[in-house]
């Protein structure tokens, strides 16, 4: 930051001061004016195209503080990137003003809904305040924005409140800068706003005792209280609301909204709350209270427990704290947990009207609360998990999106760009003026209504970011629909379209994410995932890439190993289990050695001659390099996983919750089970590979080794083997110069958080510098911004070579085709 430009100490004298970064619609400008009007400066801000831009007048000393109080004091949604300060010899207004906005094309930024804030919070509960028990309150430090906005410029009449014109008394704390409602376009009262009522779905009146419940929303408390089921209008989208701690009220709403075994989140109404199911950590803490307020993934280990059907087979839990007043409001008598989930059927969207709310809702939960403030952009909540001492987001949505990423240097020069993302859990993201904004998560695309949202959410990203891509970008696989998409769109609108292989986009987004400049040499990606297609056709999914923006090569690899049945093997994890063991062992001396285990017979009464001939004709069974589905295979070895798996990484997830911490923590390097690295046949591609951990898994099994005990030795091998692979690749044993220093981690399986810590403390210990995820997920929510990086790459790297002729680029690999 570029401060105090040498304004003369004590010297009277006027300045032109820049304001970059999050400035716009979050208070900025009544915050300069509260400022310069306490210290008596002369001058004005305004909002333009670039951000803030404040004149001031008066001594050098005075403006200096003015400057360290604006960082000091900027508003809590406030983000200041830079600060510019010029001298100014124009004129000033006497008395400090804000001024009219400048610039017709001002990209005024769509911030992210942010949670209601302190100030908030005590005016709804203040029974002398205006806004008293008042649902819909906010103000420029909180509430929503992206779930209400149809178009830009980013006010009233472009978002759902745009039906309801403001009373005087709002009208005058909108109008006044000394308010912290001035410009909060969607403020609201019992007078003026929305308004919320309690319904029956079967169209009968509600009752409820008006003498010991205050309202609506306290009547939904006690209907909670006493084991029913309310669909709530949150504010992304509908959610369906029980007590978490009435067993049977959780089971019946995990039967009725067919969610056989995802786990449910849940919403408590303070810390301490939480704190009696979950041990909470200062980085939690944190983020829980944060204007973000996602859901936090938080080991069990209270003194009181919930019933196992909230997240079944799992050591933790979801939690989050009220974000908007009509859950605190709810929650206001609360004591206890409750459960707050989508409104939806299994996997579809959630619901966002009160119409399909009726159609879908309404064999699930017998009352809604419902309001007539339209959600415009539907949003889930977001999925936050501290893993090394880190919040790191699974699930990027409501509080976050579409709030933009800044790019790393050298990406200034991109026309833009639109990435379409992969398959499962779809974001797509576009670049434009150096800086990437991510869709918030949409789900998979293989679900239809999910696929129209995700056109919907791209028309919608086009209008509010004023985006026209030169270039679209996809992952390589032709049966994703994202890519499908893009295919068809470079065709209808003569576009250059960037095909780029998935597990390179995953290393390119955690470049990204981590500011490594375009021509940042190459580091080793470590991408272990469920499957991607290679670039060989086969199915890659433990990868070891050194790799750029540019380019990559594949150093190391895991064992490559059938599939039988293919998509079906995603979802049956013994189908993996067998495979490895047929891969390795082979069933006669498997049979030999192993008859005694219950695994045998088990394995032995399923369609194994199917299999076998499926596997040996390598028709419907491809070979993958997949580290989510060794993991598989291993927990379907431990008899953890179900025979269909619930929702994806579900076995992974399982294997990884009864892990023994213990044994993890014991220095002793023989409790790892033995994974070595070979060398492929023809292609020398050195792999990891799991022959000898077979024999110890299957051994371990005959001694009754506790599974605890098991998974711990698994988790252990498994890093150590990725590290030795690493080591291994670096060379550093016979060079002074190793290939890379760097290592970035990314990929769905790098969310097991046992995983993640053990590869980066043992990475760190042979000295390499370790790149993470921690704003973008590591698993395919991320991806599409991987794809953005890799395809504005390309166009520099074009652009470049057609105005010097052809100049390799600088890695020397073959471009990403
Ligand atoms: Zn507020
Ligand atoms: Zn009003």
């Amino acid at each position: 930051m570029n401060l105090h430009q040498s304004i003369p100490e004590e010297q009277a004298g006027a300045v032109e001061i820049r304001v970059r970064g999050r400035v716009q619609g979050v208070g900025f400008r009544p915050t300069v004016w509260r400022i310069a009007r306490e210290l008596d400066l002369m001058g004005e801000v305004l909002n333009d195209a670039d951000g803030v831009l404040v004149r001031l007048g008066g001594s050098a000393g005075v403006i200096a503080r003015f400057l360290e109080r604006m960082k000091a004091e900027r508003p809590p949604l406030g983000r200041i990137d830079r600060i510019e300060t010029r001298p100014f010899d124009g004129d000033l207004p006497r008395e400090f003003r804000i001024a009219e906005s400048v610039g017709g094309t001002a990209h005024t930024q769509v911030t992210p809904d942010a949670a209601i804030c302190k100030d908030c919070v005590a005016e709804v509960l203040d029974t002398f305040a205006r806004r008293y028990r008042y649902l819909f309150t906010n103000c420029t430090h909180c509430g929503p924005r992206f779930s209400i906005v149809t178009g830009i410029p980013y006010d009233r009449a472009q978002t759902t409140m745009a039906v309801f014109p403001m009373c005087p008394a709002c009208e005058a704390e909108y109008g006044d800068p000394a308010d912290r409602r001035f410009h909060a376009e969607p403020i609201a009262c019992h007078v003026c706003g929305p308004k919320a009522r309690l319904i029956r779905f079967d169209g009968r009146a509600v009752s409820f005792d008006q003498h010991s419940m205050l309202d609506d929303v306290d009547a939904v408390c006690s209907l909670l209280q006493k084991g029913d089921i309310v669909a709530i209008k949150g504010l992304g989208g509908y959610q369906l609301a029980c007590d978490a701690t009435h067993e049977e009220a959780v089971c019946r709403l995990r039967a009725l909204k067919q969610r056989d075994a995802k786990p449910f989140a849940l919403m408590a109404r303070d810390l301490d709350i939480i704190g009696r199911y979950c041990p909470l950590d200062d980085e939690a803490r944190r983020v829980l209270q944060s204007p973000e307020a996602p859901i936090v993934i938080l080991p069990v280990g209270g003194p009181e427990h919930l019933p196992e059907a909230i997240a079944p087979g799992l050591k933790t839990l979801g939690f989050m704290l009220p974000t908007t007043p009509l859950h605190l409001l709810i929650l206001r008598r609360m004591t206890r947990p409750v459960v707050m989930t989508s409104g939806n059927l299994s996997d579809e969207p959630q619901v966002i009207t009160e119409e399909d709310a009726k159609a879908r809702l309404s064999a699930i939960a017998p009352y809604a609360l419902v309001h007539d403030r339209a959600i415009a952009n539907r949003i889930d909540d977001s999925v936050i998990r501290v893993m090394g001492g880190r919040a790191r987001l699974i699930r990027r949505a409501r509080g976050y999106a579409p709030a933009p990423i800044k790019l790393p240097p050298g990406f200034e020069a991109s026309p833009p760009v639109l990435a379409l993302g992969g398959e499962l859990k779809a974001t797509f993201c576009l670049v434009k003026d150096g800086e990437a904004i991510l869709s918030q998560h949409q789900g998979d695309l293989e679900d239809a209504a999910t696929y129209d949202d995700y056109r919907k959410n791209l028309a919608l990203y086009a209008a509010l970011f004023d985006h026209a891509p030169k270039a679209l970008v996809a992952d390589k696989h032709p049966e994703y629909l994202s890519t499908k998409l893009a295919r068809t769109r470079a065709e209808d609108e003569d576009l250059a379209l960037v095909e780029v292989q998935h597990h390179h986009a995953h290393v390119a987004s955690c470049l990204a994410e981590n500011n490594c400049p375009l021509d940042v040499p190459p580091v080793l990606g470590i991408v272990l995932d469920g499957l991607g297609l290679g670039d060989d056709g086969t199915i890659w999914g433990g990868e070891f890439l050194l790799a750029d923006y540019h380019g990559y090569e594949r150093l190391g690899t895991f064992k490559p190993v059938a599939m039988p049945g293919g998509a079906s093997a995603v979802r049956e994890p013994w189908r993996n289990l067998y495979a490895h063991l047929m891969a390795e062992i082979g069933w006669a001396q498997f049979a030999r050695n192993f008859a005694a285990l219950p695994l045998h017979a088990d394995l032995a009464a399923r369609p194994r001659a199917t299999l076998d001939a499926m596997i040996k004709n390598g028709v419907n069974a491809p070979l993958a390099s997949s580290c989510g589905r060794l993991c598989d295979a291993v927990s379907a070895a431990l008899g953890l996983a179900e025979d269909v798996q619930a929702y994806e990484g579900q076995a992974a997830a399982a294997l990884e919750a009864i892990v023994d911490e213990e044994t993890m923590l014991r220095e002793d390097e023989l409790l790892a089970y033995p994974l070595e690295i070979s060398n492929l046949g023809g292609s020398g591609l050195p792999y990891i590979d799991p022959l000898a951990m077979w024999n110890a898994i299957l051994g371990d099994l005959i001694l009754n080794t506790p599974l605890p005990v098991m998974a711990a030795r698994f988790h252990k091998g498994l890093a150590k083997a990725i590290v030795a692979m690493a080591r291994k690749l670096a060379r550093r044993d016979s060079a002074d110069d190793p290939r890379f220093t760097h290592v970035a981690l990314s990929g769905g399986c790098f969310q097991n958080r046992i995983l993640f810590e053990q590869v980066v403390r043992r990475l760190e210990a042979e000295e390499f510098t370790v790149l993470t995820h921690a704003q973008v997920p590591a698993n395919d929510g991320g991806l599409a911004l991987g794809q953005a990086a890799i395809g504005a790459a390309r166009l520099i790297d074009e652009r470049a070579k057609s105005r010097e002729g052809n100049v390799p680029c600088a890695s020397g690999f073959q471009a990403a085709s």
